[in-house]
């Protein structure tokens, strides 16, 4: 495996300034004192690791991620366990998903091992910046860009920078969980088959942002996509995957959109889809429409909806508008919803027996 040369920061924070950011971390905003990056070009692969003090990155303004958006990202968290050790949850198939997302964008993949070896070591340096308060983690940002200089559109890029970034982060919607309102986009539209939307490139979120400023126009929280063809079918959120769940109690029974390359085939979502069953919850992959989530809200089949991912976690959806009108669910987070939510929570916080192996330690 690559190896990687070791710089630590010369000035760290002070354990007050620490604490005093991380007593309300927010989301994204407050990066930790390290970062990781590793090099590729076309002669000699992948080069030059190195975990180094985090600062800012010097490009020719010629760059092609800059003017062809030739980049994708990972997003991941490191929790703090009840004896003070930290983990990770599922970090492999974030590098999975990463290479997945490399191949379709035309971008070298990166060893599974040396990315969890990057985690491994950022993780390992800025251990202090992981906290310790309920909820709250280390979001880690593996991500890669383009850098060859020159503007041939015809031909990827012939050279690349890996970087992980670390930002301590509280919740993602913040207060208490409570249902988010959702607008449903029939103006724009995320992905069609043969598109990006199964990788996580940053393209699809440049897209995105006019739907969610509508969807807050609208007043609503998040935006829901559909599908392309006929604005009909139901896709994701702007960050998360979303289930419907059908019946309650020991009737539960959840469905979510098939992954068929459309959607981010999220980990949390895959997650659930091993977890419920255990739980004597029956799952099923399948498409709904938006026709449908509306009628069976209104004859009571359908009791509750939730949004996954691993920033939110699952957070139930509430209110859902769209240019037709508008419905209600629940006005707070259903049963089956809070089930799923504390079994998977308590399994990334140890609080829970790990039957699957999610868990690693960095
Ligand atoms: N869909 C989209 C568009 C996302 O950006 C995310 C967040 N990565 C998800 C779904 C949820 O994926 P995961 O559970 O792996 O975080």
């Amino acid at each position: 495996m690559i190896e990687f040369a070791v710089k630590l920061a010369e000035q760290r924070k002070s354990p007050e300034e620490r604490e005093a950011v991380l007593a309300e971390p927010g989301f994204g905003q407050v990066f930790t004192e390290h970062m990781i990056t590793i090099e590729w070009d076309t002669e000699r692969g992948w080069h030059d690791a190195q975990l180094r003090p985090y600062g800012p990155l010097s490009l020719d303004p010629a760059t092609k991620v800059f003017h062809y958006a030739q980049e994708l990202f990972e997003g991941m968290k490191a929790y703090r366990q009840p004896d003070g050790s930290i983990v990770s949850f599922r970090p492999e198939a974030n590098a999975a998903r990463f290479n997945v997302s490399c191949r379709r964008m035309a971008m070298p993949e990166l060893p599974e091992e040396t990315f969890l070896e990057a985690l491994r070591l950022l993780v390992d340096a800025d251990r202090d910046w992981v906290p310790t308060r309920e909820g709250h983690s280390l979001y880690l940002r593996p991500f890669i860009i383009a850098t060859e200089t020159g503007m041939g559109v015809n031909y990827p890029s012939q050279k690349y920078l890996f970087c992980v970034i670390a930002s301590p982060s509280g919740a993602y919607f913040s207060g208490a969980i409570k249902p988010v309102s959702v607008w449903l986009s029939t103006e724009y539209t995320r992905a069609a088959p043969g598109g990006t939307g199964f990788a996580k490139c940053g393209g699809n979120y440049a897209a995105a942002f006019v739907a969610q400023q509508e969807a807050v126009a609208q007043g609503c929280d998040q935006v829901v996509w559909l599908d392309a063809a006929e604005h009909r079918w139901v896709e994701e959120m702007g960050g998360m995957n979303l289930f419907f769940v059908y019946g309650s109690g020991a009737d539960a029974r959840i469905i979510t959109p098939p992954a068929t390359g459309t959607i981010l085939p999220g980990i949390t979502r895959d997650s659930i889809l091993r977890l419920a069953p255990d739980l004597g919850i029956k799952v099923s992959e399948e498409p709904i429409s938006v026709e449908q989530w509306r009628d069976d809200v209104a004859s009571g089949a359908l009791t509750e909806v939730f949004a996954c991912g691993t920033a939110a976690v699952i957070t139930p959806v509430g209110q859902v508008k769209g240019a037709d009108g508008q419905f209600t669910i629940s006005e707070e987070g259903g049963q089956t919803t809070l089930r799923l939510r504390e079994e998977l929570v308590g399994i990334q916080y140890g609080n829970r027996p790990d039957p699957y192996q999610w868990i690693t330690t960095l």
